[in-house]
């Protein structure tokens, strides 16, 4: 079956009178059949524009997006439309019209898109959808009566009632609590499941990552890979931490590696422990939670990398790598102009550790 996203050397621009700026730099991405995929990045790193070019809402310049087996960029308004009819959207701001009821508003989606049902059978599809997003109490209700959960509920019923094969849905948690939030995503990760459709989700929101297949991260209109993302954001809170309090960020490096060993003795963290630590954490140093999550995740990764060496480390690094490993210890010990007998000490209990050939 052919992807329904293919996108090859997309570049955009937005020219102004006086500027030009550019946003989308050379992407080229494929989602496939039944993928969730997550599309992370600061703001301002052209998220929007990606997937507003995705949806057909917004013509191509340079390079190709074939959406649904249909090239955009050429296409006509009644081809844009053609593709726009098969996409579920699922916005930052729900977009429900006030002067319809709930289901009126889902009702009014099944029929733009070109479903040929009877009436009997567009009710009780609308019916099905809400009831499948928690809304069965509330078809009759304005949406203004709605939490704003319920309106994001109700939102995604709107996307998905003419059951597309794939959801585009930017920033749909922004406007919402945490655990609203995660209601929403579930909610939407269950439902697209279910019909297999591929989801194209943008957020910046950390917390609901691991709902994605496969996470795609922009920066400056660039597509980087999570690993490239993760320490880029990694180094940027540790310097935030150290600058703003430097001895409570070896503190709690400190105490937070050791809680995690102890938690993870047993080679695992539950929630109860998870939190315990978290409480401990936040208490000693009255960071904020997302900076004391990142120290957990940190003294987290590092237990595990030991428990990993412990075990089978010794052939985690080829001879080649292993070399280039021991040059680099060395030549970060001799840059400060003086290779001290701890520094070699260390060097040669890493490489020991790691199972690399004594270090010369
Ligand atoms: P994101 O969704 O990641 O926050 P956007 O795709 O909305 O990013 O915007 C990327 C950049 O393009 C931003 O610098 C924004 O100011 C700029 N931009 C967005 N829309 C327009 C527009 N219509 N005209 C000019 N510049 C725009
Ligand atoms: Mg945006």
């Amino acid at each position: 079956m052919q992807a329904p996203v293919v996108l090859e050397n997309v570049s955009y621009h937005y020219r102004t009178a006086v500027s030009e700026r550019r946003v989308l730099s050379d992407i080229s991405l494929v989602i496939r059949s039944g993928e969730i995929v997550i599309l992370t990045g600061p703001s301002g790193s052209g998220k929007t524009t990606l997937i507003t070019l995705i949806g057909a809402l917004r013509a191509g310049q340079t390079g190709s997006v074939k959406v649904l087996g249909e090239e955009l960029r050429d296409a006509n308004e009644k081809a844009m439309t053609q593709v726009r009819r098969q996409i579920g959207y699922v916005f930052q701001q729900h977009n429900l019209l006030d002067s319809l009821t709930v289901a009126e508003n889902v009702m009014m989606s099944l029929q733009l898109g070109d479903q040929k049902l009877s009436g009997k059978e567009q009710r009780a599809r609308v019916e099905e959808v809400l009831t499948q997003v928690g809304l069965a109490e509330h078809v009759d209700k304005n949406p203004r009566e709605l939490s704003g959960g319920q309106k994001q509920r109700a939102g995604i019923a709107r996307a998905l009632v003419t059951r597309p094969s794939l959801i585009l849905a930017d920033e749909p948690t922004a406007s919402l609590d945490k655990e609203s939030g995660r209601n929403v995503v579930d909610l939407l990760q269950t439902l697209c499941r279910e019909q297999g459709a591929s989801v194209v989700l943008v957020t910046h929101d950390n917390r609901i990552l691991d709902v994605a297949d496969r996470i795609l991260h922009l920066e400056d209109g660039e597509i980087q890979s999570v690993s490239e993302a993760m320490s880029a954001n990694t180094s940027q809170m540790l310097r935030l931490l150290d600058q703003h309090d430097p001895e409570a960020s070896l503190y709690l490096s400190a105490f937070s590696l050791a809680l995690t060993r102890v938690a993870m003795a047993d080679n695992q963290m539950d929630d109860a422990e998870r939190n315990a630590i978290r409480e401990v954490l936040n208490s000693v140093s009255g960071l904020g939670s997302g900076e004391v999550d990142l120290v957990m995740e940190l003294a987290m990764s590092q237990v595990r990398c030991r428990t990993a060496l412990n075990g089978s480390g010794k052939n985690l690094f080829s001879a080649e790598q292993a070399a280039h490993f021991v040059e680099s210890m060395q030549a970060v010990a001799a840059a400060d102009g003086d290779v001290s007998d701890e520094e070699t000490a260390e060097i040669r209990l890493i490489a020991e550790e790691l199972g690399f050939p004594p270090p010369p």
